[in-house]
């Protein structure tokens, strides 16, 4: 069923779990988040970046409302990392669920007055917004930031964006990154102890695919109610798209199935990782 983000999240935080928000980018994409979901009994989150929207428009946000409704499991469907007003606009009036306002290029003002006129309009429409605070580096759908733009969460800025912006929950830069980790990842957990204590909306991990288990169950305990998963399911879905594309013969379908199929594995670690699965309430 269609679950509200703030509820899915709210619930992840208050019981020392967290929710996998897959990206998908087609009907593929949402079928093997929707499946493995159901059959690990586990609420969860079908994203949509900018780049998904510009080719799929509000029928994709349509379809994964539809798909979401008829789901065993809750399921929200979110907008990720958008900077564009009028993108949101569109995303909202096609039905999403809540939306990344993405002003963390912006400065620390100027990300307060963006974030805050996106909540106004959400609001009204019972819609959620996460706000980020803090820039990674790394590459994500072709949009590079360089390391030396990167730029960690500060605690005291964290409080006071939340507080100007009234967003419901909040992406925070510890040392994650984007994409592939170059170098062994190091997450700064003093800092995620510290916002986590300032802050009580639940909070956001950007760039989950790489961390290992470890980090993931200490982000979770301190706070960190949502992880975004883009890169692993994603590379998946490439590289047995491929391979079956490769062989002799093959239909179509074959294609589509076997896609589905192995976007599942990648999807399953980590809601089991998360600790996600069997929360749902019979
Ligand atoms: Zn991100």
């Amino acid at each position: 069923m269609l679950e509200s983000t703030a509820k899915l999240l709210q619930e992840a935080r208050n019981n020392g779990y967290a929710i996998g928000a897959f990206n998908i980018y087609n009907l593929e994409g949402a079928l093997a988040v929707l499946r493995t979901a159901e059959r690990l009994q586990s609420p969860v989150m079908l994203q949509l970046l900018p780049s998904a929207l510009a080719i799929g428009g509000s029928p994709l946000i349509s379809y994964c409302r539809a798909a979401a409704s008829e789901a065993r499991v809750p399921v929200a469907v979110h907008l990720d990392h958008c900077p564009d007003e009028q993108v949101i606009e569109m995303a909202m009036r096609g039905g999403i669920s809540s939306v990344m306002a993405d002003g963390s290029y912006l400065p620390l003002a100027e990300n307060i007055e963006f974030s805050r006129k996106v909540v106004a309009k959400a609001k009204a429409m019972n819609i959620g917004v996460e706000g980020e605070l803090g820039r990674l580096s790394g590459e994500e759908d072709g949009i590079a930031t360089p390391e030396a733009m990167e730029k960690m969460t500060a605690p005291e800025e964290a409080l006071q964006f939340v507080d100007k912006t009234g967003v419901d929950a909040l992406a925070v830069c510890i040392g994650n990154v984007h994409g592939k980790y170059r170098k062994p990842p190091e997450l700064d957990f003093e800092r995620l102890k510290t916002i986590a204590e300032k802050v009580t909306v639940p909070l956001v991990l950007h760039g989950t695919s790489g961390l290992p288990d470890t980090m993931i169950r200490e982000s979770i305990s301190h706070g960190v109610a949502k992880f975004n998963v883009n890169t692993e399911v994603r590379s998946r879905y490439m590289t047995a798209m491929k391979e079956i594309s490769s062989r002799q013969s093959f239909e179509l379908v074959e294609v589509m199935e076997g896609c589905i199929a192995a976007m599942q594995v990648p999807i399953e670690q980590k809601i089991l990782l998360f600790g996600s699965n069997e929360r749902i309430k019979q």
